[in-house]
């Protein structure tokens, strides 16, 4: 499995204590201009004192090619970038939401693009990060789907038509997921005792970070007698919502609105 970069390698270390955040679900969306507000400001003061900042995934509701310059994204990539150029390391996980997020992105940005499932070095600690959506093995309609928009081969022809098409195919596709939410159990859409397991033992870590369900909790469990923790990020609709490592310590925070 891939690691990512430490980036405490390249920062010399500071007085105070690195502080890590992680974010996902954030789904950006010029539908929601509180949301996105909040998000700047976030960028603009919390993440700004931070060693890095992870976003794991759905950053935006929708994200159609990196060409797409409609709405308010301007405003969120110039964001990003003075967060990066003010030495803040911003890394990114694809959601099932973004996952054509791609190069010019990155370059316009300053955001490192992590595979998922991915290992985070903090301080020595090794945790997993993923966005969640892969872990949700009880949705097989969901899966499906997921193996076909991630083959190279969908993705080309997606990308090869023009921009209108993919935005009007987008918003199909958000009504399309909106309806198969609201008819499928909610413990289908959960992650799966299993392949949480699997990812744990896989990995050989004892902590994992992710997003997409929205249910932000500390889950406490033993694994073969092994305690681990999993750590479910929460999603920005309603309100803010990060997770903070400090000193070895997590914390999950929420930003009222
Ligand atoms: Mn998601």
């Amino acid at each position: 499995m891939t690691t990512a970069p430490d980036p405490a390698m390249s920062r010399a270390p500071g007085p105070a204590p690195a502080r890590h955040l992680f974010v996902s679900d954030v789904h950006l969306d010029d539908g929601a201009p509180e949301a996105q507000r909040q998000f700047l400001d976030f960028l603009r003061t919390e993440a700004a004192g931070a060693r890095a900042l992870y976003i794991l995934g759905d950053l935006f509701e929708a994200w159609v090619g990196d060409d797409d310059g409609s709405g308010d994204r301007a405003s969120v990539l110039a964001a990003l970038r003075d967060l990066t150029g003010s030495g803040v390391a911003c890394f990114l996980l694809h959601g099932n939401r973004d996952f054509l997020i791609g190069d010019d992105f990155c370059r316009r940005t300053g955001c490192q693009l992590l595979p998922d499932p991915v290992i985070a070095e903090l301080d020595g600690e090794r945790v997993l990060l993923t966005h969640g959506d892969a872990l949700c093995t009880d949705d097989h309609a969901y899966q499906e789907l997921r193996t076909t928009v991630r083959t190279p081969i969908w993705q080309r022809r997606f990308l090869s038509l023009p921009l209108p098409d993919r935005q009007l195919l987008a918003s199909e596709a958000r009504a399309g997921s909106r309806a198969h939410t609201t008819r499928t159990i909610p413990q289908i859409m959960d992650v799966n005792a299993a392949a949480v397991a699997a990812a744990f033992a896989a990995a050989r870590v004892s902590r994992m970070i992710h997003g997409h369900t929205h249910r932000p909790a500390v889950h406490d469990a033993l694994l073969e007698g092994r305690p681990v923790q999993r750590i479910v990020l929460g999603a920005w609709y309603e309100q803010g919502s990060y997770l903070i490592r400090e000193a070895g310590r997590y914390e999950l925070r929420t930003l009222p609105r």
